[in-house]
């Protein structure tokens, strides 16, 4: 029996995750949920679940969850906050831990599942942007195995060999997959107008709001080559992207023998999810298979870094190294955030990253307070960017587009 920690229950991932659990209660059991701040929501799925423990990132919610617990005549302990939720997850409550929080917040909780030494299931890809190699050092010191959620880290996990002493696993470079997100195929003129709610309506995957936004500018793709690079141990320039519209192959491993090897499958993310919670074995997730037949056809085109600079950017902040990822998630964060609040235009969120990255050159970045640090830095840099931009206009509400 796994025990299963759901950190970010309440969004996506976490109801996909849980969703595969609730299918295997002779194998799986979710023992911990956390959220951020939605105490209904996380008091509905101890409802259906029944955890030991639950945990509200607010501390200011703690109170309402613990009473709502009780209400219900459930036996689930509540606790709240940071540190409470790195004690939990280190803890025997869990030996699986599904790191679904959104964005930088989700990086000391996944780093305490590593160092614990837990099967750790790795949705909060930007942990990785911000700080892989202490994350991945701190796997390989405590025994961690970090399986990747995230659909085409997935897709090459399934495809690679496994690598063992002295396997020569001959990888010549992989191909991450993009849908391209809402708007493929739009030049930069037309981008400047786009609203958040269409920034969200992804064609192929329902996600939350902030990766969604991150798929249509494509910085979702830049951030999935540095977690590649974390993840897979090859440089940015092995890693190419490849904008195939109908998500159905969800990336490819090329080897020097010229096999390549691709995974597909619908859209659906508790296939991942699936693999990760039994690897090696195979589960039953609720997706079906695959009808080609009825798919018809598979599109591939490259990516319009023109259009779309924030690929660009990525790239070149894996390459620069030190802080500069880190920079670029801070900087992106808090763009994606201010234009999901219409505070600022959709390319905006380009001009902002690359304005943070050139005011903030790339320092060797070997500590984890030397990162906290650098993304505390770069949050500020945006935050003022955006205030100065915005004052700059007689109309408090009016959008930086001009100046992107
Ligand atoms: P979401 O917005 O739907 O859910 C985010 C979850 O994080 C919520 O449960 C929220 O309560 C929780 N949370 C936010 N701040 C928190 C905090 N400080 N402490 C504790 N919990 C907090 O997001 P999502 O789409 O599920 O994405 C989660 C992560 O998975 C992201 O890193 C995303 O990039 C990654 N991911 C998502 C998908 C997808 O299909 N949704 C695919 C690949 C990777
Ligand atoms: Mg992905």
């Amino acid at each position: 029996m796994k025990h299963v920690a759901v950190l970010g229950a309440t969004g996506s991932i976490g109801a996909s995750a849980l969703d595969v659990i609730a299918r295997h209660p002779e194998r799986l059991r979710a023992t911990v949920l956390a959220a951020g701040r939605q105490v209904d929501a996380l008091l509905a799925l101890c409802r259906i679940h029944r955890p030991r423990h639950a945990l509200i990132a607010d501390e200011n919610s703690f109170a309402a969850l613990r009473d709502g617990l009780r209400a219900a005549g459930l036996e689930t302990q509540a606790h709240a906050g940071e540190a409470a939720l790195e004690a939990l997850v280190g803890s025997e409550a869990c030996d699986t831990v599904v790191a679904a929080i959104v964005g930088a917040a989700g990086l000391s909780s996944t780093l305490a599942a590593a160092r614990a030494g837990k099967r750790v299931l790795l949705a909060n890809k930007e942990s990785l942007v911000l700080a892989g190699e202490l994350l991945t050092a701190a796997a390989r010191d405590a025994n961690a195995t970090i399986i990747p959620i995230d659909s085409e880290h997935s897709a090459i996990f399934q495809c690679l060999p496994q690598a063992g002493e002295g396997v020569d696993r001959g990888l010549r470079r992989i191909q991450l997959t993009a849908s391209g997100g809402p708007f493929r195929g739009m030049t930069r003129a037309q981008l400047g107008d786009v609203t958040p709610a269409q920034a969200v309506a992804h064609p192929k995957w329902s996600m939350g709001p902030k990766i969604s936004v991150d798929s249509a500018t494509l910085m979702n793709k830049g951030l999935e080559v540095i977690e590649a690079h974390h993840l897979f141990g090859l440089p940015g320039d092995k890693i190419e992207v490849l904008v195939h519209p109908q998500s159905l192959v969800h990336s490819l491993v090329e080897f020097v023998d010229g096999s390549t090897l691709a995974q597909l499958g619908l859209p659906d993310m508790r296939t991942a999810l699936a693999v990760g919670l039994a690897w090696p074995d195979r589960i039953e997730s609720g997706v079906a298979g695959l009808d080609l037949l009825a798919q018809g056809r598979l599109d591939f085109e490259p990516p319009d870094l023109e259009a779309f600079p924030c690929l660009r950017l990525a790239y070149n902040a894996l390459a620069a190294g030190g802080s500069a990822p880190a920079v670029l998630n801070a900087a992106n964060e808090i763009a994606v955030a201010a234009f999901l609040e219409g505070r600022i235009g959709f390319l905006s969120i380009p001009a902002l990253v690359a304005d943070a990255l050139a005011a903030l050159p790339a320092v060797p970045a070997e500590s984890l307070d030397a990162l906290r640090a650098t993304d505390a830095q770069a949050r500020r840099y945006v935050e003022q960017a955006i205030s100065r931009t915005l004052a700059k206009h007689e109309h408090p509400t009016m959008r930086t587009r001009a100046d992107a």
